[in-house]
């Protein structure tokens, strides 16, 4: 709140749904200007005008980008021009039942780590012309790594039995953003990871109520609530410096 986003340039990938969509209101709302990086192009523009009614921000693009595709993720980077202050990376699939599966493993990996790295990775420059970028990438409460790897985490995470792909990839996300902070510091990048905790989405669609019976009894938050974590990674002017954030539970962090 009260955050000025006015002149800075924002990516959103996965704003058709859910907490894509949040992150990309507030960050409108802040006077950003946003583009919204969707798969489905129409479930974009309705994003992009939603968003532009109700904030009044004229300045929301839509671009499409699937990230379980390599070109795809090639080509919306080839169409970038300038400075790039603000990539969420916030698209991201879940397990179904149909999913537990070499091809369900692949495509997991393939989007929530992969694509993350790639699109990151291939903005690089764009981000460095920003000066004092962020990168926010969205986790999860099912990954491993960030008790190992993060200071400043107080949670203890666990593989879920029913979402170990899910968590692989999840972890993958976490680490590459170990990685790109030493790699990237000289260049004013910070790639921050943000894990909301358990948002009602269409993520978790597939799952079964046996499914659900496996896992934690989670407090749900709100995708507004959910978005509060990445909005805060990308642009709360209290992280200013930091060499990377992991943040879980948007309601302790704000
Ligand atoms: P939703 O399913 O509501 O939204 C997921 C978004 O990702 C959709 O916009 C979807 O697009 C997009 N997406 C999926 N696959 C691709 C792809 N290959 N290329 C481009 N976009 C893609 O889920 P959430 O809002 O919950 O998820 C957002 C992020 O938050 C994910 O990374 C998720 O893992 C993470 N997260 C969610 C939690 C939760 O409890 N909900 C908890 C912790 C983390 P489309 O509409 O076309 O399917």
């Amino acid at each position: 709140a009260g955050v000025d986003l006015t002149g800075q340039r924002a990516i959103v990938t996965g704003a058709s749904s859910g907490i894509g969509v949040e992150t990309a209101r507030a960050l409108a709302m802040a006077g950003a200007e946003v583009t919204v990086a969707v798969r489905d192009v129409r479930a974009g523009e309705r994003t992009a005008r939603e968003i532009g009614a109700g904030t009044g921000n004229r300045l929301l693009r839509v671009a499409p980008l699937d990230l379980s595709d390599q070109r795809s993720v090639a080509a919306f980077v080839a169409a970038w021009d300038g400075p790039l202050h603000i990539l969420v990376n916030n698209a991201g699939v879940s397990a179904t039942p149909e999913m537990r599966t070499a091809e369900g493993w692949e495509l997991q990996l393939a989007t929530n780590h992969l694509g993350h790295f790639a699109l990151a990775n291939g903005l690089h420059r764009a981000l460095a012309e920003a000066g004092g970028a962020r990168v926010v990438s969205l986790s999860s409460i099912a990954h491993v790594s960030a008790p190992m790897v993060f200071e400043d985490v107080n949670f203890r995470a666990r593989p879920y039995d029913r979402l170990l792909a899910y968590g692989e990839s999840k972890t993958a996300t976490a680490l590459f953003a170990v990685e790109a902070n030493r790699r990237w510091a000289g260049d004013g990048i910070t790639v921050n990871v943000a894990n909301p905790g358990a948002v009602v989405t269409n993520l978790g669609r597939h799952l079964t109520e046996e499914d659900y019976a496996q896992l934690p009894a989670f407090d749900f938050k709100t995708p507004q609530q959910g978005a509060a974590t990445s909005v805060l990674l990308a642009a709360g002017p209290q992280l200013e410096g930091t060499g990377g954030r992991y943040f879980e539970d948007c309601q302790q962090a704000v």
